[in-house]
């Protein structure tokens, strides 16, 4: 008798363990029921999806919102997915950096990362935070000049889709140094002039796209000079001379020509009386 309990509890332990008493998991958009292999589990959000269902997430962004998104995230990025299809598709850059990095300024839409034509378009009008730039890693001295290798990197914060991604754009660059400090490490160098374009490009339609939909919303409680500072794209009045002025007031008015249908005054308005408040602060 002893040895037919220990007998069922070990059968019960080993059934258990394969998974036969486990109520299947479902999937939470379709609701159909999953074996191990075919679900993908989003951990933070604690529910699982079908194969089927999970491939409507553009590969680019899926481990991402496997390791972050919530369900809501998932529905949110689904209508997003749908209400913006029309408007990315129109994705025409004119702005290209080598295969990694391309922008439709006219549109304001972006396309990062290298798998070329395959990442997803985004639009400026979801992007919260960005940085584009080039991070040193090592400094060599040479017969001709000193330079600094590193590499250049984009990463981005959306709103929907809810997410931040990250790229090196190009591994190893490398930069002539200008100026070097005699008794600080410190140095300066040029970015590559691509690069830079690219840069301007990108910083140009992200404040504008800020203006538009929540310029008013956001900065109600910044005050003018940081509102000014931002929409010309200065992180703070050191930066600010008469010519990085009108060199950064060019910038904007290039960006605002392409955008006709910007054209309503609103813009021109904000960018003189911002301009005029940072001319007579300097
Ligand atoms: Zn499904």
């Amino acid at each position: 008798m002893f040895w037919l309990i220990v007998g069922a509890v070990i059968v019960v332990v080993v059934l258990f363990k394969l998974g036969v008493f486990r109520h299947p998991d479902e999937c939470r958009d379709c609701g159909k029921a999953l074996k191990g292999t075919e679900q993908k589990v989003f951990k933070a959000g604690g529910f699982c999806l079908c194969k089927n269902c999970a491939s409507k997430i553009h590969p680019q962004i899926i481990n991402y919102a496997k390791e972050n998104w919530s369900y809501s995230d998932y529905t949110d990025y689904l209508t997003w997915e749908e209400t913006t299809k029309e408007e990315r598709a129109q994705f025409d850059p004119d702005v290209v950096y080598g295969n990694q990095l391309a922008i439709d300024t006219e549109r304001n839409l972006f396309r990062f990362g290298s798998n070329g034509d395959d990442n997803i378009v985004l639009r400026f009008a979801d992007l919260t935070d960005y940085d584009l730039n080039f991070k040193p890693e090592e400094y060599k001295e040479g017969i001709l000049g000193d330079k600094v290798k590193g590499n250049e990197y984009v990463s981005v914060e959306l709103s929907c889709p809810r997410v931040c991604l990250e790229s090196v754009i190009n591994y190893g660059v490398k930069l002539k140094v200008k100026q070097k400090g005699i008794i600080s490490n410190k140095y300066t160098y040029n970015l590559s002039d691509g690069f830079a374009d690219a840069i301007r490009a990108f910083s140009v339609c992200y404040y504008l796209q800020l203006k538009i939909d929540t310029y008013n919303q956001m900065c109600r409680d910044v005050d003018e000079v940081d509102k000014a500072l931002a929409l010309y794209m200065f992180d703070s009045m050191d930066e600010v001379t008469p010519s990085t002025l009108e060199e950064h007031k060019n910038l904007l008015m290039k960006a605002f020509d392409q955008n006709e249908e910007k054209s309503n005054g609103l813009y021109l308005e904000k960018i003189d009386n911002a301009y005029n408040l940072l001319a007579s602060m300097i």
